[in-house]
């Protein structure tokens, strides 16, 4: 990254959004500069409204490249838009930057910035409205009138913005709207889709007998996670092949669209298979049968897991210790079932559908797979290549855990 010198300077609110957060909105009624924006659905749709957000140090590390995290902080919103069967139109972004301290300039005092390092090229953002702000460090109410000062790395805003609106462009979505305030490096987006309310995917159509199929890999950003976690130590190739999912996970939109008419439910693997697919359970009340040896996954993940034990399962494999490297199987495992940030689709069609879904797996060139099958009763049972149940806890990630 080309490094820029350090320099200060004031720049309203206002400013910034004009600067990095303001382009044409030619679909839009009315976009940017106003109290709100006008949007119209096109003939025969309703609206699609989602909003998911991204916190610093629970979502993304503080060291995340800034191009990337722009990426993603719109893919995983355009992530639910495929798992609706919608088509993203637009989008608004709210962004809450590091303060440096309420009544001292960035001069007088180190400050912390969204990277966790020193800024190479930082700009006060000085706040123009006595808005209603978090005064994390228990400042006064009227702290706004003194002029409050933000500490803004605008290379990292021109990066965070460029990533932003790369996946905009490649989805016709326009940002119609947000707004910027201090705190913790906060990130969230609400989208706005459309799609003919008949043709909505829904959680809660998945029917007895119903195949359940999976886009894509599983696992590959889970793995990237434990490694730069220190569970697993992948070597710098193994790492490449799997950092490209966790940090720009590719929404499955055309997938999403593909699955109008076909699909009886979806969702997106956006907190782990097991935990994702039990919402459909859920919302459908019915059960399902996964087989693991089924389950799609990358060249390197197959590659971690084969030379090491089979999978864990609830009997004969379970006595070998994991070897080959420290976590083991049972973590790649976890990964597999378990883990985040797949951002791939979930869905059940009937099994009359499963030739048409070979032929949206080749127009798209898109892996889609079978994993399973709806049953009857609660709940899901993964079984491992030798038809045993394979043993695992709930292990969805838990936001409040
Ligand atoms: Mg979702």
């Amino acid at each position: 990254m080309r490094r820029v010198e350090p320099a200060l300077q004031t720049m309203s609110e206002f400013d910034l959004i004009r600067r990095y957060f303001t382009r044409a909105t030619p679909s839009a009624l009315l976009g940017v500069g106003d109290d709100a924006a006008l949007l119209q659905a096109s003939a025969g749709n309703v609206l699609v409204v989602s909003s998911d957000m991204l916190v610093c140090g629970t979502h993304f590390l503080p060291d995340a490249d800034p191009f990337m995290l722009g990426h993603k902080t719109l893919a995983v919103n355009l992530s639910d838009m495929a798992a609706m069967g919608a088509v993203p139109r637009w989008a608004t972004l709210a962004i809450a930057l590091p303060l440096v301290h309420g009544k001292e300039t960035s001069h007088e005092r180190p400050h912390p910035n969204p990277l966790g390092e020193t800024p190479s090229h930082s700009t006060r953002l000085q706040t123009t409205a006595a808005k209603s702000l978090v005064t994390p460090e228990g400042e006064g109410a009227n702290e706004s009138l003194c002029e409050p000062m933000f500490t803004v790395d605008e290379t990292w805003l021109a990066q965070f913005s460029a990533g932003f609106f790369a996946l905009a462009q490649q989805h016709g979505v326009e940002l119609v709207g947000g707004d910027t305030t201090r705190g913790p490096l906060n990130l969230c987006v609400t989208i706005i889709g459309e799609v003919p309310a008949q043709q909505a995917l829904r959680r809660s159509g998945a029917q007895i007998g119903d195949e359940i199929w999976v886009s894509g890999c599983l696992g590959d950003a889970a793995l990237a996670l434990a490694h730069l976690q220190g569970r697993i130590t992948l070597d710098a190739m193994e790492f490449a092949t799997c950092a490209s999912a966790l940090h720009q996970p590719q929404p499955r939109v055309a997938l999403g669209l593909a699955l109008r008419g076909i699909a009886s439910s979806a969702i997106d693997v956006s907190d782990g298979l097991l935990a994702d697919l039990g919402h459909i359970l859920e919302a459908s009340q019915v059960g399902a049968e996964i087989e693991f040896a089924a389950l799609p996954l990358s060249a390197m993940l197959r590659a971690c897991l084969t030379p090491l034990n089979p999978p864990l399962s609830g009997g004969k494999h379970n006595s070998s210790p994991d070897k080959g490297r420290p976590g083991g199987v049972g973590l790649l495992q976890q990964c597999i079932l378990c883990g985040g940030d797949d951002y791939e689709l979930c869905f059940t069609a009937p099994v009359a559908r499963h030739t048409n879904l070979l032929s949206i797996a080749t127009r798209l060139d898109l892996p889609l797979t079978c994993i399973g099958k709806v049953v009857a009763g609660r709940g899901c049972i993964v079984h491992d290549a030798s038809g045993d149940p394979i043993n695992i806890e709930a292990c969805g990630y838990d936001h409040f855990r």
